[in-house]
């Protein structure tokens, strides 16, 4: 009989296992889908359509010279171009490697099609879906660092024997340095666009379809590898330029500085163009062949971001419930600045930060969490308006990712599953870990004068706000007993700043 392969935009490597299942590559056939509909969901970012929809065609592209039979549709929707394509050439049986989205899942089981659909299981992750549920369903918190040092037992990395290399699992205390005096900061890889980029490019730049984006994203210069062959380059332009010193500064941030020491390899990993294994084998054995030299700090951190973190926020939303996205633990219900998207604010760290992601839709993990994410949270931002946002601003955002990220990790939307405590910092932290307040409108020491920073007095009324769900928290208490220290009048004040900021900025 004759398999049709359905290859979704984030399944683009030849290992993926609906590619794998079929041998006899002459008789079988392999479809790719450009959906409008699906690209207007949100308003995405210009270069995030251009980055899927590239590196789509250069995997077809790729397909075709291993001697694949491939048809590629650009189509409103996905189910007409599929039930053309199964019936032109008698496909008896639609096979897909199960999608990492929920949604989409969902959307192809709704399908109404002329033959059967067979799900094969995703293998883009390292550990298994059923790996993780038999792991989460035996304990009762699921703890990352628990779940990080198994992986790395289990896919001996950076072991010794039973034990882990350096004689500790977890070198942190090393990393997380604030940036001091001049730092000398590496270069960032980009690429030239190729013909098949700038294609895709006029077509987004053309379409109706696309013109509310156009308001908010930039779409050139476009600079984002869009084939495996780029997205290793990218992997090996990291382990020789930045991995070595990625630890002490994954933390910092410096005006104008995009990337730090950090990898730039998100956009890849979730398109599936690498997989996260080959990564932190690359990492691990980069260590050794420079070991004496490099510092296990550094290797040992970037690991756990992939291993740990990356596998272990896949591995939380397989195993929540499918009203995860929905959780508002602390019923945040501000609607969601317009600044996210206009960028407009003299608030000059998210200025920055938003600037950033105008022109280049990614920002550091910090940036995310605790400029754009802490934000919101302490000013009590509607956790799914934040979520949207996240997810139409960022080059490497899909459900699986954000969910995880952004109401569990960020909002602590889920009342704790995975956090600890809510990641809620006044402009001390921003003052410490950046150099942003220096050129701000706002004192990042004030916080109820007419120049009082807004992170200030949004984080005191946060802790006041939610004192009683937080109280029984023991790593909320030293925070709590600072706020019990404060005079009546002055949390006051506090209180009053942050209520007119939500009604100045409502009428803006
Ligand atoms: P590096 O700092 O160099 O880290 C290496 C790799 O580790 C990353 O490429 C990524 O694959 C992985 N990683 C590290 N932390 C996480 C994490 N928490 N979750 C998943 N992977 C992780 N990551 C996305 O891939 N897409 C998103 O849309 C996304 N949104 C985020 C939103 C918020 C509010 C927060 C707090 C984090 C988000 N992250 C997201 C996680 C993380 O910030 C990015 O993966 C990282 O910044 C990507 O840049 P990099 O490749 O240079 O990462
Ligand atoms: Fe951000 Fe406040 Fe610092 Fe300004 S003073 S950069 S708003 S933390």
């Amino acid at each position: 009989k004759i398999i049709g392969i359905w290859i979704l935009g984030d399944q683009l490597w030849m290992g993926q296992s609906a590619l794998q299942s079929c041998v006899d590559k002459k008789h079988h056939q392999v479809i790719f889908i450009e959906s409008l509909r699906h690209a207007q969901e949100l308003p995405y970012h210009l270069q995030k359509l251009v980055l899927v929809w590239s590196a789509m065609r250069h995997f077809a592209e790729e397909l075709k010279q291993a001697g694949w039979n491939v048809t590629y549709k650009q189509a409103e929707d996905f189910q007409t171009p599929l039930i053309e394509w199964i019936q032109q050439n008698q496909i008896a049986e639609l096979r897909v490697m199960t999608p990492s989205d929920r949604p989409f899942a969902k959307l192809i089981e709704s399908l109404n099609l002329p033959c059967q659909i067979q799900f094969t299981p995703n293998n883009r992750f390292i550990w298994g879906d059923a790996e993780f549920i038999q792991w989460a369903s035996s304990r009762k918190r699921l703890i990352m660092e628990d779940f990080y040092r198994e992986g790395r037992k289990r896919f001996d990395i950076l072991m010794v024997g039973d034990l882990p290399a350096g004689g500790r699992w977890n070198f942190d205390k090393d990393n997380r340095q604030p940036p001091k005096g001049k730092l000398k900061l590496p270069e960032a890889l980009w690429f030239e666009c190729d013909r098949i980029t700038q294609d895709v490019i006029d077509f987004v730049i053309q379409s109706p379809a696309f013109k509310d984006s156009q308001k908010y994203w930039q779409i050139q210069p476009f600079r984002w590898g869009v084939t495996r062959q780029q997205a290793l380059q990218v992997l090996d332009f990291f382990i020789q330029t930045r991995l070595s010193n990625f630890g002490p500064y994954q933390d910092a941030m410096v005006t104008g500085e995009q990337t730090m020491w950090h990898a730039m390899l998100s956009p890849y990993l979730n398109l599936g163009l690498i997989h996260p294994l080959e990564v932190v084998q690359a990492a691990e054995k980069a260590y050794y062949e420079n070991q004496g030299e490099w510092e296990l700090n550094s290797i040992e951190g970037f690991i756990r971001q992939i291993l740990g973190w990356r596998e272990y926020m896949h591995g939380i939303y397989i195993y929540m419930g499918e009203d995860y996205p929905t959780k508002n633990w602390f019923n945040h219900a501000q609607p969601l600045p317009e600044f996210y998207w206009t960028g407009n604010t003299q608030m000059n760290c998210l200025y920055q930060i938003l600037k950033q992601v105008k022109e280049i839709g990614y920002a550091h993990h910090i940036q995310r969490l605790m400029i754009l994410n802490n934000f919101a949270l302490i000013a009590g931002i509607s956790p799914q308006e934040l979520e949207d946002w996240f997810h139409a601003a960022f080059i490497d955002a899909y459900d699986w990712v954000m969910q995880t990220n952004v109401i569990g990790m960020g909002q602590f939307a889920d009342g704790g599953m995975m956090a600890s405590k809510p990641y809620a910092a006044s402009a001390n932290y921003v003052n410490k870990m950046s150099d942003y307040c220096k050129n701000c409108y706002y004192n990042p020491r004030d916080r109820t004068g007419e120049k009082a920073c807004p992170f200030n007095f949004f984080y005191w009324d946060f802790l006041a706000r939610h004192y009683d769900s937080l109280k029984n928290n023991h790593r909320m208490s030293q925070m709590l007993r600072n706020l019990e220290r404060m005079s009546g009048e002055e949390l006051g004040k506090i209180r009053d700043r942050a209520s007119e900021w939500h009604k100045i900025n409502s009428l803006t």
